[in-house]
């Protein structure tokens, strides 16, 4: 449009003003105080007047608290200057003329004074330092006037300033009974032990001995050894993710090429335990500690640990329904019941007579723990007693309406009345957490130095994993860590330093109606069960509080006890698919652990009727295993395969993938809703499709600039993530033909070799690729790679080459290969 290039000219011309209002910025602390001091003045004579014209009994006690409030800041505000002022006198004074609580004992007082006046020391100067530490001692008491001040008590004797709107302010309430006990049941001694050390750094190793799971370690692995299938229950941060696989590795479970599974219900969990894990073991990641999540893994044929999505996994019993490469394989999380983590343990169940071998732990929180046991026939749970400070629970006194805001507001309330310890704050997603990191940084940035530094740290799954690890960062001194988490933050992730919980009791669930087919992503209430797991978070390292931004009423009359496990609420099209894909043909006698509703199923099987990929005997047709490839819903499968007919595949990929980001795609400032509207208007093809392709095209061409968007008032960030996923579509269609091609032509692939040719995977023939194709100038060179033909000119070279992963041609053609051990 033609409006949106004067708008960059405006940007360059204010740029420059702000430069020059940068240099005058108010950092001096002296000068921000005079400046206080002035409007405080300013204030008073206007509050001093209302109480001339009202009179003092007509206030309300609010607006009385307020001008007493004032009053005292001004004073607070006078003594400091003076203080400052004074900076060079000795202004050092003997505690015993003040009592405990800040009392000035007049009488001792008297005494030093005269004691001190007999000194060299001049008189004036001590007698004006005298009055200072009164005032300073007074100062703290002025703290507790404030007529908001409500929250918390301040226990550091600091005098913070109130930094916000004071209506903004969130009120909170709490009662004797609203605390979560501490479950300390670790040795004293070990107690000790810990508190000692505190002082030193502590190597990895020696951390690894301080986690509660490290004491029970041989009785962990004889009982693993005794029994096929365990349940492990533990406080969170207690050690079972990151240990219990290093556990099993180091008694020999991954001997034999045989490999220790442990599934996450999310990608970003699987990612950053593994991060720390190869950290742990000293090794590389991706070597002998890997994952593997959609569209990205990391861990080759000696990989011994394996973190994965348990998505993954459940893809793996695709190929290989024994799970065969694995000795043992850890269900992590399974109390949060993702539909994923719940077939698989039907699955397993089928699995354990056949593999007398194989080992199955199961970790869960507690309230599952006893569900589990009985699902495997009364297999024993193995308690880890872990350790947790009690948590004092605020609620508010009325519902929030804008909990984001209400959020906000806590944080700084945290940060200017509390003593040290990082705040944890649950949202429901990404497009929650970047709004409320916006904001907050955008107060600090306003705020400049009257407050102390906020490390404010983002964690959601699509967050690119160096960012992830950002949040593990200890939090430097004199600053405080704000950790804005979606519910991973709930049980799979710990992380340490957390004092303060601000929980608005949301989470973002897909839910699905059978009656109409209806999915849709809504933001609800959380259950209790999650509520209380989200306090525990503050009293890992120490008494902590948690504020929750709803009733005391609303957690007792609204809440659920338990979440609802996802097999109950979403659209079962995807699990039939891929169950009937793995061979299981009666789905209703399939062993559950809470079995969807035989509506929910049959819903499922008409839609995949329709779609093609049943025959009328509810069979999987060709079609059918085509599409249950893909990790898309079945729907956008179809879409995608039928695409290929069209030669519209390109297009439908980043239509699909745009449509995912269809609702955070545009925006419009207020300043500029106009120029908004018409660069939104210059995209419109007729339809959205269309449309969302137009703009992710003149982006494409735009050479994917940001400033593009900025000029359109497109999401750059939206369109990124588009771009990944059109991207990574591609790679999943071309791992498709990859795995196709790998079906007919696996004679025909080979291996780079530390000289950098090639060598057959199954000959020992080495090999070139040969000039003429795409690859022969790719950097770094493929490692593995598939051919159509080998010609023999100068040398042996391969032509047509498609890159491939060596793990699909064990999956792919099993019986072929046999892998090296
Ligand atoms: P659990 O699974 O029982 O909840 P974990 O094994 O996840 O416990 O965590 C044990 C400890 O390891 C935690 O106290 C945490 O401090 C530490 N930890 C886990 N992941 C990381 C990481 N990525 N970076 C640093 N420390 C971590
Ligand atoms: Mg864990």
């Amino acid at each position: 449009p033609s409006s949106a290039p004067q708008t960059k000219a405006k940007d360059k011309g204010s740029g420059t003003v702000k430069q020059q209002t940068h240099s005058n910025l108010p950092f001096d602390p002296i000068r921000r105080e005079e400046s206080r001091l002035k409007g405080l003045q300013k204030e008073l004579t206007y509050l001093e007047q209302d109480i001339d014209k009202y009179g003092w009994n007509n206030l309300t006690s609010k607006e009385q608290q307020n001008i007493t409030y004032k009053r005292n800041l001004l004073s607070l505000t006078r003594s400091k200057l003076e203080l400052h002022a004074s900076k060079d006198s000795t202004y050092v004074l003997p505690e015993s003329y003040v009592t405990e609580d800040g009392q000035i004992d007049r009488k001792r007082k008297q005494e030093v004074l005269k004691s001190v006046s007999s000194s060299q020391i001049g008189s004036n100067t001590r007698r004006s330092d005298y009055e200072k530490w009164e005032e300073t001692q007074l100062s703290k008491k002025m703290k507790i006037n404030h007529p908001d001040d409500i929250i918390v008590e301040n226990k550091t004797g600091k005098v913070y300033e109130y930094v916000f709107d004071e209506s903004q302010h969130v009120e909170f309430t709490t009662t004797s009974e609203n605390q979560l006990n501490s479950t300390d049941t670790v040795d004293q001694d070990q107690d000790q032990d810990q508190e000692q050390d505190n002082s030193k750094p502590k190597t990895i190793a020696e951390v690894r001995k301080t986690l509660p799971v490290y004491q029970y370690r041989d009785e962990l692995i004889q009982a693993i050894n005794d029994h096929q299938v365990l349940i492990i229950v533990g406080e969170t941060g207690s050690g079972k993710t990151t240990q219990l696989p290093q556990y099993l590795y180091e008694s020999g479970y991954s001997s034999k090429g045989l490999q220790i599974a442990c599934t996450q219900p999310r990608r970003v969990a699987a990612t950053s335990v593994a991060t720390r894990v190869a950290e742990e073991m000293g090794v590389k990641l991706g070597e002998e500690v890997g994952y593997s999540i959609r569209f990205d893994e990391r861990s080759c044929e000696s990989t011994k640990v394996k973190y994965m999505t348990d998505g993954m996994l459940l893809r793996e019993f695709m190929t290989d329904p024994l799970v065969s490469k694995y000795s043992a394989i850890m269900i992590d999380e399974a109390h949060e019941r993702t539909i994923s983590s719940d077939v698989l343990l039907g699955l397993l169940k089928n699995v354990l007579k056949m593999r007398p071998d194989l080992r199955v732990l199961i970790s869960s929180a507690t309230m599952n723990a006893e569900k589990f046991s009985d699902f495997f026939g009364d297999v024993p749970i193995f308690n880890i007693p872990g350790r947790r400070f009690p948590v004092d629970i605020y609620y508010t006194k009325s519902p929030e309406a804008n909990y984001i805001q209400a959020a906000i507001s806590t944080v700084f309330q945290i940060h200017t009345t509390q003593p040290e310890g990082d705040i944890l704050v649950f949202l429901t997603g990404q497009d929650e957490i970047e709004s409320m990191q916006e904001n907050l940084q955008e107060t600090c940035n306003k705020l400049g130095d009257s407050i102390s530094e906020l490390m404010i740290c983002p964690i959601y799954a699509n967050l690119p994993p160096e960012q992830q690890q950002k949040i593990f960062d200890p939090t430097p001194k004199g600053s405080r860590k704000v950790v804005l988490a979606t519910n991973i933050a709930e049980t799979s992730i710990t992380i340490d330093g957390i004092v303060f919980v601000i929980d608005p009791g949301m989470v973002k669930e897909n839910v699905y109606s059978p009656q109409t087919g209806m999915e849709s992503l809504v933001v609800t209430s959380c259950s209790k069960a999650s509520v209380d797991q989200r306090a525990g978070r503050a009293g890992r390292v120490g008494p902590g509080k948690c504020f929750r931004l709803f009733t005391n009423w609303a957690y007792h009359h609204e809440l659920k006890p338990n979440p609802t496990p996802e097999i109950l609420r979403v659209n079962l099209a995807s699990v039939v698919l891929l169950l009937l894909s793995l061979g299981v043909s009666d789905l209703l006698k399939f062993q559950f652990l809470d079995a969807p509703s035989k509506t929910g199923l049959m819903k499922a099987f008409e839609l995949l009727y329709s779609l093609g990929a049943l025959n009328g005997k509810g069979k999987l047709t060709t079609l059918g295993k085509t599409m249950s490839q893909f990790p898309l819903d079945p729907k956008l499968s179809k879409v995608l395969i039928t695409s290929t007919s069209y030669n519209c595949t390109k297009e439908i990929i980043t239509v699909i993938a745009m449509m995912g980001e269809a609702s955070s795609l545009f925006y419009a400032p207020k300043e500029k809703k106009a120029q908004a509207l018409s660069a939104r208007e210059s995209f419109n093809q007729g339809c959205d499709h269309l449309t969302f392709l137009d703009v992710y095209q003149k982006w494409e061409d735009a050479g994917f600039s940001k400033q593009w968007c900025s000029d359109y008032f497109v999401q750059y960030k939206s369109l990124q993530r588009a771009k990944i996923n059109a991207n990574v579509n591609f790679q999943s269609s071309r791992e498709r033909i990859s795995r196709t091609l790998i079906s007919g032509l696996f004679t025909n692939i080979s291996k780079l070799t530390s000289l950098g040719n090639y060598k057959s995977l199954k000959s020992q023939q080495t090999m070139s690729i040969h000039p003429s194709s795409v690859l022969s100038k790719v950097k770094p060179p493929p490692k593995v790679v598939l051919y159509n033909e080998l010609v023999l000119t100068s040398k042996e070279f391969m032509r047509g080459v498609i890159e491939i992963q060596e793990s699909w041609v064990y999956e792919v053609v099993p019986f072929y290969f046999t892998q090296a051990e």
